[in-house]
């Protein structure tokens, strides 16, 4: 079976674990989380950089800065993870869903401004992909009705924006480090971002269990105690030591992905030229970093069809999302502003090959041939 995934893992990551183990410190913000957020901030220029367990509990720490109260409104795709709407469902927010851009699949800016209410606090634009939308735009609108951007980068790590790595251009991000994802922390882990200093102080609190025991630790203050809410948002330092292995490498995986999504998306070009199906595009002015290699069939009935193919051929091929705007909790706790022209039609389309670091030729040229074989 060709799986659709695979965890990166290069082969120093258990060495730098063990490093860890022998130094007797495996607790968060120890020596090798402080490397991380080191290359972080400057990978990010980022006023601060923040591992924690995950991308979820990233966002969650968002929607806390923020100050999100019961009512507040959040502005994102329904095209997206459970967790971003999660994360402020939490404080008692409602989810303003928009519609997306049939091409990207990011939120489609242009009907953000009619979305936005006296209740809406913030704009959560998710890099499908490890593509974003019209940044500039997005951040025009924020700024005109004087909104917080906080960007789900979960899937975005080396990507950028005419010239600025994703994650950088809001007022905060979220990245995760799932085995998932490009790079991983051991299964799972996660990265908020901080881009303008009046957040630094109280999230280095709320994720130290609402103590100021990271001033202490820096020597600001001389005793550490309880000072507001908050709870354990760190990331064990042997799972920084395993991601650290793999931030020294960031080049060279990254590399690697763009070469095995290059090969699909070259296989492939024929079946686009002819019409049969369509296949991902990176907007010019972006650079990507391979993420994912998606395609779309012409309906539900026919993706259904290619991924028993695909699996008669050994091939486990995915999609995902179903869209929130049409789940139970999203019905709940949020409401869709216009119409679902795009979001459930083309997540119904969607196809994701399978992709990782790793990933040989030979395997990528069974599914290839499996794809032709369904569409002779
Ligand atoms: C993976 C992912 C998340 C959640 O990441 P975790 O680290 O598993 O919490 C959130 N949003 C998007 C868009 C994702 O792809």
């Amino acid at each position: 079976m060709i799986p659709f995934s695979r965890p990166t893992y290069l082969g120093v990551e258990d060495q730098y674990m063990m490093q860890a183990i022998r130094d007797g410190h495996m607790s968060g913000d120890g020596p090798f989380s402080h490397k991380c957020h080191q290359w972080f901030e400057a990978h990010l220029g980022a006023v601060r950089s923040l591992l924690t367990p995950s991308c979820t509990h990233a966002l969650e720490m968002a929607a806390l800065l923020i100050d999100v109260q019961p009512g507040d409104e959040i502005i994102m795709p329904s095209y997206t993870f459970v967790s971003t709407a999660n994360a402020f469902v939490l404080r008692g927010a409602r989810i303003v869903f928009v519609d997306i851009d049939p091409v990207t699949l990011n939120i489609d800016v242009d009907l953000i401004e009619g979305a936005i209410t006296d209740r809406t606090r913030a704009i959560v634009p998710v890099h499908y992909a490890g593509v974003s939308c019209d940044m500039q735009a997005l951040m025009e609108v924020a700024g005109r009705h004087d909104l917080y951007v906080i960007e789900d980068a979960a899937q975005a790590l080396m990507s950028s924006y005419r010239g600025r790595p994703l994650g950088a251009l809001g007022h905060m991000s979220a990245f995760s480090f799932h085995e998932t994802k490009n790079y991983t922390s051991g299964g799972e882990g996660g990265l908020l971002v901080l881009n303008h200093p009046e957040f630094v102080d109280r999230a280095e609190i709320l994720r130290e269990k609402g103590t100021n025991r990271s001033q202490f630790f820096r020597g600001a203050v001389d005793k550490y105690s309880w000072v507001d809410i908050g709870s354990s948002y760190l990331l064990s330092d042997l799972q920084a030591a395993y991601l650290w292995g793999q931030l020294e490498n960031a080049d060279l995986i990254n590399q690697q992905r763009l070469r095995a999504w290059r090969f699909y998306a070259e296989a492939l070009m024929p079946l686009v030229t002819s019409g049969r199906i369509e296949c991902q595009q990176v907007p010019r002015d972006q650079t990507f970093n391979a993420h994912m290699f998606f395609l779309k069939c012409a309906h539900l009935e026919e993706r259904t069809r290619l991924i028993t193919a695909l699996r008669n051929h050994g091939v486990q091929a995915a999609f995902h999302y179903v869209p929130l705007h049409t789940s139970t909790a999203g019905r709940r706790f949020g409401r869709l502003h216009g119409e679902d022209r795009h979001t459930s039609r083309e997540s119904e389309r969607l196809l994701r090959l399978p992709l990782w670091h790793g990933i040989e030729r030979e395997q990528q040229a069974v599914v290839v041939d499996a794809i032709k074989e369904f569409y002779q």
